[in-house]
């Protein structure tokens, strides 16, 4: 697996920055200069209050969060690091409906400001199905650094599969 297919979506020159990041051993180093600290939202109840926190602060008019939680997701290079899931069902003549967000196991141990890009993204998409432009305005409204932001949890995620945890001593 090349980093060239995980990097796809970037401009040539960000790629090439990336790969010689990875092919000189200096990821980690980038990512802990950056973060030199792991986030204390551990507990997937925690997770709900810092999304929900998120969401009364930028998304009032949107369906509430019934569950935030951490799990492990099928393939991370595909870009599946989070889900967002809608569903309603019929109790009794009642329209119940469940709005649950689920974020990758590898996010329990990372830095804040990543953890947040995902929450964020899976956030945007109560408004937006797709990944456009008014989505992208959305996640920049919320997260001014996303661009960037993005890119990094990219790395990280990079780190965490094909070396090593970034806090593993
Ligand atoms: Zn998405």
């Amino acid at each position: 697996m090349s980093e060239k297919q995980y990097f796809l979506g970037y401009p040539p020159a960000i790629q090439q920055q990336v790969s010689q990041l990875i092919t000189q051993g200096k990821l980690k180093h980038y990512l802990l200069n950056k973060y030199p600290s792991p986030h204390q939202i551990i507990s997937d109840k925690a997770l709900f209050h810092y999304t929900n926190e998120l969401k009364q602060r930028y998304l009032k008019n949107t369906p509430v969060i019934n569950k935030a939680l951490y799990k492990k997701q099928k393939d991370l290079v595909k870009n599946a690091l989070g889900t967002h899931t809608f569903s309603s069902k019929n109790h009794g003549g009642k329209l119940k409906s469940s709005h649950e967000i689920a974020i990758a196991m590898q996010l329990k141990n990372a830095p804040e400001p990543l953890l947040k890009v995902l929450v964020v993204h899976e956030l945007a998409h109560f408004k937006e199905k797709d990944h456009n432009k008014a989505f992208y305005n959305l996640c920049e409204h919320m997260l001014p650094e996303y661009h960037q932001l993005e890119l990094d949890l990219r790395l990280f995620i990079y780190q965490c599969e094909f070396f090593e945890g970034l806090y593993e001593k």
